[in-house]
């Protein structure tokens, strides 16, 4: 009785990208393709599908869930970037911070840009999206994906984020930053460690370094002049990546707090940081994931610091 991956048993998510298209012009296309729409899920269970069966989400309107075996790289709607393959948990960071259309924002660590591209659709591609990231061959790859997303809206730079200028005119206007820095990716299904092959000690020391560097850019990403709001993401389970970070910048900023969200969401920040969400296969039905969600609520946050 082999056992399939826990990765194998989640469910296909495609979030529709709304600079091409519609959700009602997607279900009708898949529907013509022989799918066959269940509406609305109301719950987890309703993500038990089917071959060829899917329902719409019940937190993220644009996003469709379909059978773990679904493959779309060959589909129409993927090739013309209709439709692009997201976790569910990792279209959550845009969703949150929610951009006004217009606004000037950052995605600090941003290859290879499906987060991007879902805040470039939120934003209508009206605004400006500075995008950041350290390696140049994964940047290559989100010009790529932004390309065929139909993205307008974006400035990328190959560049560490922690050199960038918050004071440098071109940010004067930033107002929001999406932060999904590098992290162990313990959250991944596919790359988890099997426990009894990890060597604690270096995965110890793995884990110190990964956090301080997360520390350093929730740090940065708050010095922007004009910054209103900064979703914190990593596809981590450990609290080290995740609340621990989260907490550490809070006291050292003392201007901002975190913003309670989705009071309906099944798996919330480890106590005593509930205002934050986690995701995981047995909760949410998508690999593991944290979002934190910190916005300006004072003058004192607008001091240098
Ligand atoms: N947000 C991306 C998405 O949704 O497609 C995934 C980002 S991935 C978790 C982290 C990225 O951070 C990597 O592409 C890595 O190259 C980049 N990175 C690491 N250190 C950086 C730094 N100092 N400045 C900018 N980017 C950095």
């Amino acid at each position: 009785n082999v056992q399939q991956p826990a990765g194998d048993r989640l469910p296909r998510y495609a979030r529709v990208n709304t600079l091409k298209t519609t959700v009602e012009d997607t279900v009708d296309y898949l529907k013509r393709d022989g799918f066959s729409y269940l509406g609305q899920a109301s719950r987890l269970d309703d993500f038990t599908l089917k071959e060829k069966s899917f329902v719409r989400d019940m937190h993220l309107p644009e996003l469709l869930v379909f059978s773990p075996k679904t493959d779309f790289h060959d589909h129409f709607l993927y090739k013309a970037g209709h439709i692009i393959l997201q976790d569910k948990a990792s279209c959550l960071p845009a969703f949150l911070l929610n951009p006004t259309p217009g606004s000037h924002l950052i995605d600090a660590c941003a290859a290879p840009g499906n987060k991007s591209s879902h805040l470039a659709a939120i934003l209508k591609n009206k605004g400006r999206l500075f995008a950041f990231d350290l390696d140049a061959k994964r940047l290559a790859t989100m010009s790529t994906l932004l390309l065929r997303a139909g993205v307008t809206c974006q400035q990328l730079a190959n560049q560490d984020f922690l050199k960038v200028d918050p004071e440098s005119p071109q940010y004067k206007d930033v107002e929001y930053v999406l932060l999904d820095p590098s992290c162990s990716g313990s959250g991944m299904v596919c790359l988890r460690d099997d426990a009894s092959s990890v060597d604690q000690e270096k995965n110890q020391a793995r884990l110190a370094s990964l956090a301080s560097f997360q520390l350093r850019c929730l740090n940065h990403g708050l010095r922007f002049p004009r910054l209103k709001r900064l979703v914190y993401s990593t596809c981590s389970i450990h609290r080290q990546e995740n609340e621990d970070v989260v907490a550490a910048c809070l006291q050292e900023n003392p201007g901002f707090r975190l913003v309670p969200l989705l009071g309906q969401w099944p798996e919330r920040g480890l106590e005593p940081l509930t205002q934050c969400l986690r995701a995981s296969t047995t909760k949410t039905r998508t690999h593991g994931f944290f979002v934190a969600l910190l916005e300006r609520y004072s003058e004192a946050g607008n001091k240098k610091q």
